[in-house]
């Protein structure tokens, strides 16, 4: 799960991690009040969406007066900020992060983030901070510096110099780096994060070292244990059918092509996936329903996919092993009574009750293309959607 660099901040403010004081507004009004309780000559006016890359985007307004806060903040609420990391159809901005301007000397880059190579968290940093870190690793990547965190151990102060060092932050401000650096992985840790991302991360022209961007990605099966990040959760940033697979514990994944899919088990949806794209098709949808589904869990699933616009045909493949064929079935006709199904309906089914699920299917007037193998049932699918 995402937050906003507003909470963001408000999170790394708890583990004594230097941020600029700042409000969050929903009007150019509280823009302008919030403008005036900081009290700063310069002002900055910052979109908040869960995306980076607003600052080339027009994202990210300085404002040296209240007239120009309310002005930008009148501009920027409402907009549609497209940023490489939104896709084309950009966010609209909802909210906006009114905060004190800082004197940027240099801006730098600093991650954690959970490696799996090494199964340990590492931390990163760059002195090439402020742009595309993304950039920087394909065209420069001896600029980007890591630490890899023992969990038993955690960041040590002498990891956190060594960084702070390799880094080029000014000699007498290492030891003020160093300590941020362990209150980011204090922070990482204690809220069960995936990812940190202060990118940039600054030294001032008073000398200060202060994080000027915040990026949080939670661990969504941690969640249940901080009420806080779960607070923070925008569902404006959310795509609705995710939300909606969430209420019935469904994993669901919404992607841009016009296949959906509905299949059981992980790793089946990943071969699915593959194999639809093997055929030439492109799949709408990730979507798990899980070992021990109820017919009602799949009449969900189903009207889930079918609200998608994109959805141009579905492949329904199951192996039903702890899952009955039945239940399957049975939610798909269910869902297709409820929603009128006008698109083709590839069903793939094998295993438990499966002849009793395909009884159901062939008794239930739909309109079915019955498929013996995932490679057939791709094939299908394909074929049919165009
Ligand atoms: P994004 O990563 O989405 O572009 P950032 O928060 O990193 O957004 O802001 C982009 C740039 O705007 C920063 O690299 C910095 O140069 C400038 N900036 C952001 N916040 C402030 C601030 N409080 N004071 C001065 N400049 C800022
Ligand atoms: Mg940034």
């Amino acid at each position: 799960m995402n937050i906003h660099e507003y909470q963001g901040k408000q999170v790394l403010k708890q583990y004594g991690v230097a941020v600029p004081e700042g409000h969050v507004a929903f009007s150019p009004e509280e823009a302008v009040k919030a403008a005036k309780e900081l009290g700063s000559d310069v002002v900055v006016v910052k979109a908040q969406i869960h995306a980076g890359g607003r600052g080339k985007a027009g994202g990210v307004k300085l404002a040296k007066n209240l007239d120009e806060v309310r002005e930008y903040a009148k501009e920027l609420l409402g907009k549609v900020l497209v940023t490489h990391q939104t896709g084309p159809e950009g966010k609209e901005v909802k909210r906006l992060y009114i905060e004190a301007g800082s004197n940027i000397e240099k801006e730098y880059y600093l991650g954690l983030v959970l490696d799996r190579e090494t199964s340990r968290v590492t931390l990163m940093g760059s002195e090439e901070g402020g742009m595309d870190i993304e950039e920087v690793a394909a065209n420069t990547p001896d600029r980007i510096f890591y630490e890899e965190i023992d969990p038993v151990v955690g960041l040590t102060g002498f990891q956190a110099r060594r960084m702070a060092f390799n880094m080029n932050i000014p000699a007498k401000l290492v030891n003020k780096a160093a300590k941020l650096m362990l209150g980011l992985y204090q922070a990482y840790l204690e809220k069960d994060a995936a990812i940190v991302e202060i990118n940039p991360l600054v030294v001032t022209g008073d000398g200060q070292v202060v994080a000027l961007d915040a990026k949080f990605n939670f661990d969504a099966n941690a969640l249940y244990r901080h009420q806080d990040i779960m607070e923070m959760r925008d569902y404006d940033e959310e795509d609705a059918k995710e939300i909606e697979a969430s209420k019935y514990d469904l994993s669901y994944i919404s992607l841009d092509g016009n296949i959906g899919c509905m299949v059981n088990g992980a790793g089946l949806a990943m071969a699915t996936m593959d194999t639809i794209n093997y055929y030439g098709g492109s799949p709408a949808n990730f979507l798990d329903v899980g070992g021990g589904a109820t017919a009602e869990k799949v009449t969900e699933a189903f009207k889930i996919i079918l609200s998608d616009k994109n959805v141009k045909g579905i492949f329904v493949n199951i192996f039903g092993g702890i899952m009955k064929c039945d239940i399957i079935a049975e939610g798909v006709i269910q869902a297709a009574k409820e929603v009128s199904l006008e698109v083709p309906l590839v069903v793939r089914l094998e295993g438990t009750n499966v002849e009793i699920g395909k009884k159901l299917l062939n008794e239930s007037g739909l309109n079915i293309v019955a498929a013996g193998t995932m490679a057939d049932g791709a094939k299908k699918i394909v074929e049919l959607v165009g």
